[in-house]
């Protein structure tokens, strides 16, 4: 098969290529910095020959792992290897998040999209799909998406006026949550733990635009928190994190309403950096190719989303594994 999942929830594509968890291949690519995206990184670099990542991921990894040594491939670069061509290109997931192109000798091409969000990734059109499964069901559709920005402004005006605002979520996300804020044209100070303050940087390297930010041990951030201010936090934190102010924890898994109060401080925010099933559906139309192959081993329901390919667009798909 030119293209499969392993058990493990390695993407195999073409002969040379693993993709997000180690296999015996020469080439493993890892397409975020998202941990269900890193498994057996260490064994990767121990027998493959390369470990490849777009230039933002490696300088994620090095950050988040403290591992070093990952061949940069910029977006739309093609390498060669074996008689077949390796490209990435943008995902619009997370910072440095990438799709895996193989094109063998003979011109096929085999595309995973790894984790994307279509408003943000361009469809590159293949033979075979492999596709992510996180919102394969019919109702994981958000009607609300396109207003979140503007949703987020009006509830973060709203607390501010009676305390700081906390916000809780995965480090790509809050990266994102950043960028929104600078859109936003928010005045107050905004504090960042030191791994993400590291993160940030990263992201402005590559291009991301933010409003100034202070670590919380800094003098400055000492003296911004005795007024009101925005704190970015890892979802992780949340456990320690106490004391006075309001809570925000960002959430993909939200369909209904943009923000919904869970407590007299708690909120839940509906951000997804995913494709909704809508969007999956879509990429796969656009896609179209002759065989779809979605993925069942990571979160999400790849036999739903495989069958929803076969009735609507009717293309042949499978779940693996
Ligand atoms: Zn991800």
């Amino acid at each position: 098969m030119e293209a499969s999942i392993a058990p493990n929830g390695a993407i195999l594509l073409g002969d040379t290529v693993t993709c997000d968890a180690h296999w015996d291949r020469r080439l493993r690519v890892i397409t975020h910095v998202h941990s269900d995206h890193l498994w057996g990184l260490q064994e990767s670099l121990e027998q493959c020959e390369e470990v490849i990542s777009s230039p933002a991921t490696k300088d994620l990894v090095r950050i988040l792992r403290g591992i070093t040594d990952l061949t940069p491939l910029p977006f739309r670069e093609p390498k060669e290897f074996e008689g077949e061509r390796l490209t990435l290109f943008n995902a619009g997931h997370i910072l440095g998040s990438a799709q895996v192109l193989v094109e063998k000798a003979d011109g096929r091409r085999i595309l995973y999209t790894g984790d994307f969000c279509l408003s943000r990734a361009e469809v590159i059109p293949a033979d075979i799909l492999v596709m992510e499964a996180t919102y394969g069901r019919p109702g994981q559709v958000r009607r609300f998406k396109g207003e979140m920005e503007e949703r987020m402004g009006e509830l973060l005006e709203k607390l501010l006026r009676s305390g700081p605002v906390y916000i809780f979520g995965y480090h790509g996300k809050l990266l994102e949550v950043l960028a929104m804020l600078k859109r936003l044209g928010i005045g107050v100070p905004i504090i960042l733990p030191q791994r993400t303050y590291h993160l940030a940087q990263v992201g402005q390297r590559y291009g991301m635009s933010f409003p100034p930010y202070l670590s919380p041990t800094s003098q400055e951030g000492r003296m911004a928190k005795s007024n009101t201010y925005i704190a970015l936090y890892h979802t992780g934190a949340k456990r320690y994190i106490r004391g006075e102010g309001y809570r925000i924890t960002l959430s993909g898994w939200e369909f209904n309403q943009p923000w919904r109060q869970t407590s007299e401080r708690d909120f839940i925010l509906a951000l997804s950096d995913h494709s909704d099933f809508e969007e999956l559906l879509e990429y796969a139309k656009r896609c179209s190719p002759q065989l779809v192959i979605t993925d069942n081993y990571r979160a999400g329901d790849g036999q739903t989303l495989a069958s929803q390919i076969r009735g609507n667009l009717g293309i042949d798909a499978l779940a693996m594994p």
